[in-house]
């Protein structure tokens, strides 16, 4: 296994002050692992806007990477432009660009363009000046005309000017590799780092992944749902699964990993120390 992996730390936006001072406390655990950055979401259809620069901008201020999530998904191109920029002069170098998803209740009168948009409107505007990370779906997006044409629609957002790519979460290696496999032979040949989600909380996750169209195999749904009732229990377990599934990434050759810490460092501690990754410490 690489022990040299390099990693990065997803946020949501935390709305409340507690929230956000807690968030100082992860990004002060996590930075152990030397994270390459701390990525912060970005609300569907525009509406953690401030909440999300803010955050982005508490993070480096206190001395860490950061990379806004940004989608167009309710905003208009004038809006993303004027964001882009106030994040150029801020100092931040990495982002994460995406479609987003339209929130129930707003439709027609945005016009909501596909992430290879974004990309090229964010080189337009500012050059090499941003990393631009983009998704991608080793399971294949919920809205995709068919396997080929998502990963066809991956390499337009390379082709766009995007750097590299997080992945949709999975469970199952495979789906990844073969992902991958399927890429190499459409001529990407950047990055694709996998996503992963720590597994804590069985309803939350089975709702979450019916929505973004994450397979949760059937072995692991049934033991997941038999903890259901015993968090310890479930996460001690679910722990375990994701240790191995990491382990196989890596040994399977994956660029790093991007964990979804849903804002609690404990277990993206634990899985980053279960995998041996040195920290600052040593
Ligand atoms: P796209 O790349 O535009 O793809 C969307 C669909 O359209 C796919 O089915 C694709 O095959 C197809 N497609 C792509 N380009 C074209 C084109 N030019 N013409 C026709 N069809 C096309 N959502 C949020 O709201 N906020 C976040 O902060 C956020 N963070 C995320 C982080 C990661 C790492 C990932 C994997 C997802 C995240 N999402 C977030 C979810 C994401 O916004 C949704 O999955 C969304 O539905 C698709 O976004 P995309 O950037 O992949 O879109």
């Amino acid at each position: 296994m690489k022990n040299n992996t390099p990693v990065s730390f997803e946020f949501f936006a935390a709305k409340t002050p507690e929230g956000r001072e807690k968030l100082k406390v992860t990004c002060a655990e996590l930075d152990k692992f030397s994270p390459e950055f701390y990525s912060v979401t970005y609300g569907a259809g525009g509406s953690t806007r401030d909440t999300t620069k803010d955050i982005v901008l508490d993070i480096k201020a206190n001395g860490y990477e950061s990379a806004p999530h940004l989608s167009v998904g309710g905003d208009t191109q004038s809006e993303v432009i004027d964001l882009v920029q106030s994040y150029k002069d801020a100092g931040i170098t990495k982002l994460v660009a995406l479609r987003g998803d339209l929130p129930s209740g707003i439709g027609g009168t945005k016009q909501l363009v596909h992430a290879n948009e974004l990309v090229a409107l964010i080189r337009e505007h500012s050059g090499d000046h941003f990393e631009i990370n983009v998704a991608a779906y080793p399971e294949i997006h919920p809205e995709a005309e068919s396997y080929s044409k998502d990963i066809f629609w991956l390499g337009e957002k390379f082709n766009a000017g995007a750097d590299r790519a997080i992945t949709q979460y999975f469970y199952n290696p495979e789906a990844y590799f073969r992902y991958i496999e399927h890429c190499a032979q459409a001529g990407i040949d950047k990055p694709i780092i996998p996503g992963i989600m720590p597994l804590t909380n069985y309803h939350n996750l089975v709702r979450f992944s019916d929505n973004c169209g994450a397979d949760i195999p059937r072995w692991l749904r049934w033991q997941l749902k038999e903890r259901s009732d015993n968090t310890e229990d479930l996460i001690s377990y679910g722990t375990e699964v994701v240790t191995k599934l990491c382990e196989d990434l890596l040994a399977g050759g994956a660029p790093g990993l991007h964990f979804y810490t849903m804002n609690q460092w404990q277990i993206s501690d634990t899985l980053c120390r279960n995998l041996g990754l040195p920290t600052e410490a040593g």
